[in-house]
């Protein structure tokens, strides 16, 4: 740690470091930060900055609101788009702590350590990879994101169609000087839809991860007059955002990853399908974490790749459950449900305990479906036992309750926060009148 300390010194001092942005995530993931000056390095490793946890949502009530922030010293990251010459601003991503030194529970990234823990506990480590779609947006002159694009690009294809690559491109650079490992980059599907994917990492890392990448994102579409967005259905008839989740398990005393299994047909071990098991066992009830939004619920409808109802496959991309082709030290399950709104710590928290359910409790697959969901009838679903999503944010806030994995992960006082926010937000969505009911129903009754 120490020698990690003296580092960050040097790069303070090599690379003008002024400004630390000490930075964590409320309960919906959206990222905060208070800056201090970098002569304060001292009491920042000390854990000494203090913020008012009453005003970020989901955390501590008034009279109780002195929150501390403890930098976690991997996270160190000079800000490229800040750097000029004798000048940069640098970051930390933070843990929360309460004035007694103990760890705040409310603190997602603390939340998501609890799971690890307890994966750690029954011999595993947990590896995740998420692949963030997003769209950029033209701004209007007032600086407000717009619905236009002038990108014509689909899926794979380069400029001129493509007008977002020269932005993928300083994105990419801005990642990679951040420490990112990039492994890819291309045009997505929609119009106006881009996805640039990172190296895999333990369950925290990558959460980290996912929160840098979409402020980076955001930060340098800026930069070209474009906002990018991870709202997971701008668009109506035109695909959505998904946040595909790569996870597997690494047996900490074999030392191997303990979903591949050589002598299998599918390659696949005992313990990748009892983890497929709880995941499709759990599923329902903890979309309302990884599919947190209202609008979440319009992208998961058939016809867009992405998944609306409960099955798993070794390639179906109509299924929830995709089991990319690698195996060995690769082997992993993808979860398509979740969308990139989702809080990522919440959401690889719950998709881990949803999977590590199923092999505590030694659950059976169900068999695979690698026939095209899409072109089923509801009949044939039903009669193969293929269950649907819950189809909105109710219906899946009612599942969050009734259900335990839900409780368990977020632990009682994410859980009771996120509740409340996210039933409220059902209740303001389902007073409102919308445009489609005035034009629906107006002139006609
Ligand atoms: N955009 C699709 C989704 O909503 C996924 C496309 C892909 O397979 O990358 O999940
Ligand atoms: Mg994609
Ligand atoms: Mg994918």
């Amino acid at each position: 740690r120490e020698s990690q300390i003296e580092e960050i010194r040097a790069t303070i001092e090599t690379k003008n470091v002024e400004l630390l942005h000490m930075q964590f995530v409320d309960i919906e993931g959206t990222l905060k930060h208070v800056t201090v000056t970098s002569e304060q390095l001292d009491q920042v490793v000390n854990g000494q900055v203090m913020f008012d946890g009453s005003s970020i949502t989901g955390f501590t009530p008034i009279n109780q609101s002195d929150l501390y922030l403890t930098p976690d010293l991997n996270t160190f990251a000079v800000l490229p788009w800040t750097e000029e010459d004798g000048y940069s601003e640098a970051r930390f991503l933070c843990s929360v702590k309460k004035p007694d030194g103990s760890d705040f529970l409310g603190d997602p990234r603390n939340v998501l350590k609890e799971t690890v823990k307890r994966a750690e506990e029954k011999g595993y480590s947990i590896n995740v990879g998420p692949e963030l779609e997003f769209f950029l947006f033209e701004t209007d002159e007032e600086g407000q994101p717009t619905l236009k694009t002038q990108d014509v690009g689909g899926y794979f294809e380069p400029s001129p169609k493509d007008n977002g690559e020269k932005v993928r491109l300083a994105i990419y650079k801005a990642l990679k000087k951040m420490g990112f490992t990039i492994e890819a980059s291309h045009h997505e599907v929609a119009i106006g839809q881009h996805e640039i994917n990172f190296k895999y990492a333990d369950a925290l890392g990558a959460a980290d991860a996912a929160t840098t990448y979409k402020w980076v994102v955001k930060t340098v579409a800026g930069q070209y007059g474009l906002h990018a967005t991870f709202m997971p259905k701008p668009l109506a008839g035109a695909n959505g955002s998904g946040m595909h989740t790569n996870i597997s398990l690494f047996d900490t005393e074999k030392q191997e990853n303990a979903f591949f299994d050589d002598a299998d047909e599918l390659g696949l071990s005992e313990t990748a399908y009892q983890f497929i098991a709880g995941l499709i066992d759990n599923v329902k009830d903890f979309v309302a974490v990884t599919n947190p939004l209202v609008n979440s619920y319009k992208r998961l409808v058939p016809g867009y790749e992405a998944p609306c109802y409960i099955a798993w496959s070794a390639s179906n991309r109509s299924a929830l459950i995709r089991i990319p082709a690698t195996r060995g030290a690769g082997t992993r399950v993808e979860i398509r449900c979740p969308d990139p709104s989702a809080n990522p710590y919440f959401a690889f928290a719950v998709v881990a305990s949803a999977g590590l359910d199923g092999v505590e409790r030694e659950l059976t697959a169900p068999p695979a479906i690698n026939d095209d969901i899409f072109s089923m009838s509801r009949q044939e679903c039903f009669e193969r036992g293929i269950q649907n999503l819950p189809t909105n944010l109710e219906s899946a806030l009612d599942h969050f309750e009734s259900g335990k994995i839900g409780r368990n992960t977020l632990g009682e006082h994410a859980y009771t926060e996120y509740v409340e926010l996210k039933r409220g937000e059902w209740d303001d969505f389902r007073t409102t009148v919308s445009d489609w009911e005035v034009a629906a129903y107006q002139a006609k009754f």
